[in-house]
């Protein structure tokens, strides 16, 4: 780390989520020099610290898929690319269904895994009950499971691609909000901070739900707001250590082991009580954003604990040792916006992630870096995943948002 901000840099990359490292890590490891990441608070300080880890295959629309394939092949051999650690474990998403639509539903995208030679299985009770000793069953009409999937450490990896970035001569600046963009006609010249103007090539938005407000300072829309999740973690729990990430595809309410733990992931309850799986309509203005407050809604926990005893007896006496509040970043279709503004040279956004950016980082950051460096993305097509989507139309996304 470093404290005098200089004045050029080929490329800034606004936003020290796992976005912002990873793209810095990709920039360095093709060559690029003079690179500088500018993050307002600390490094994983917003929705990277609060997520699950979860990281998954079985998405329903072709390019998520695909996305996946990419990031797990990468999240397999982090530590020989970065020399870090990171706690990959292959343990499977493991989606379980109460109702005969349910599971209908569970079994639609199989013609597509196959498609893409990925291995997903239907299950029946007892292979469930073989995956996760002791799980009640009599009230399922079967499951699904892609032993691929697994579960990371976002703040593990997000140090892993940092520590990698910096040692190819990344320069990161801790505690430095960029206020806003600075355009020269048609092209993004710089970034404007406390510390003075740092002018760049090249500036690219990771600044995940925060992104609208300063995309704004040079003029550009873009719809992206928070939605509030939170997350529970029992106390030490030794049983179900090797389990895989469990999904109760009717309630969204999941479950996974972390480091002799039990993590518990819950959809939003409505003020009667409902489930709510994802955010509905997006917001009628992206003009002054709603960031609810930071606070775990006092009604989850005991929904939790009784979701949780009801699943397994395990967890007829949990107890809750930790719980948290992060947002979503959510947009209009629940799928990312990557790539660059069209009106505007030299200016990329990266952010919008809806729920499943952790995962999908080192795919995003390979590619937006093709984009940058090469003009397009070669590896995979993300063009439908541009900003101009929302103003030219776009083909319909079929998103899962968990
Ligand atoms: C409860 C919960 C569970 C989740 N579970 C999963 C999961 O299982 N799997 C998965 O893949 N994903 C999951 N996610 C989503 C995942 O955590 C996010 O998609 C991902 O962390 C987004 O990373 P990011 O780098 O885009 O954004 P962030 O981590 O939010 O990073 C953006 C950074 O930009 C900085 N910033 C903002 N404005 C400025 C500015 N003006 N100047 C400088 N810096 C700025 C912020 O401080 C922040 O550090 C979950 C999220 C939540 C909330």
């Amino acid at each position: 780390m470093s404290d005098a901000l200089p004045r050029h840099a080929s490329t800034v990359v606004v936003g020290g989520g796992i976005v912002g490292a990873a793209t810095a890590f990709f920039l360095a490891d093709r060559g690029e020099r003079d690179v500088v990441l500018l993050e307002r608070d600390g490094l994983g300080s917003g929705t990277t610290k609060g997520g699950l880890g979860g990281i998954r295959h079985q998405f329903v629309d072709e390019l998520d898929v695909r996305l996946s394939l990419m990031a797990t092949e990468f999240w397999r051999e982090f530590s020989s690319f970065t020399g870090s650690a990171h706690d990959f474990e292959e343990r499977g998403y493991l989606f379980i269904a109460e109702t005969a639509e349910g599971l209908a539903q569970l079994k639609e995208p199989l013609p597509l895994y196959e498609r893409l030679g990925l291995t997903v299985e239907m299950l029946d009770r007892q292979d469930i009950e073989d995956l996760v000793p002791g799980i009640r069953t009599d009230d399922l009409a079967g499951g699904r499971i892609c032993a691929r999937d697994g579960y990371g450490d976002p703040l593990a990896a997000l140090a892993g691609f940092a520590a990698g970035a910096v040692l190819a001569g990344v320069r990161i600046f801790e505690g430095t909000p960029v206020q806003g963009l600075v355009r020269a006609g048609g092209r993004v010249t710089a970034v404007r901070t406390m510390k003075g103007d740092l002018h760049a090539d090249r500036v690219l938005l990771a600044t995940g739900c925060w992104t609208t407000p300063i995309a704004a300072t040079a003029g550009v829309a873009v719809p992206i707001w928070p939605y509030r999740r939170s997350i529970m973690e029992s106390g030490p729990f030794p049983s179900l250590a090797g389990i895989p990430m469990v999904i109760e595809w009717e309630s969204g309410f999941h479950f996974r082991p972390t480091d002799g733990r039990q993590r518990f992931a819950m959809p939003n309850l409505t003020t009667d009580g409902g489930v709510e799986k994802g955010p509905g309509a997006p917001p009628a203005t992206f003009d002054a954003l709603d960031f609810a407050p930071l606070e775990v809604p006092p009604s989850l926990e005991p929904w939790v604990k009784a979701r949780a005893a009801r699943r397994h007896p395990a967890f007829a006496d949990l107890r809750i040792a930790s719980s948290w509040s992060c947002y979503y970043e959510m947009t209009p279709d629940d799928h990312p916006i990557v790539g660059r503004v069209p009106e505007v040279d030299g200016l990329y956004v990266a952010a919008g992630f809806s729920g499943h950016g952790f995962m999908h980082a080192p795919a995003t950051a390979q590619l937006i870096v093709e984009e940058m460096l090469d003009g397009r993305s070669t590896t995979l097509d993300i063009s439908d995943l541009s900003l101009e989507r929302f103003r030219t139309g776009r083909r319909p996304f079929t998103a899962t948002v968990l």
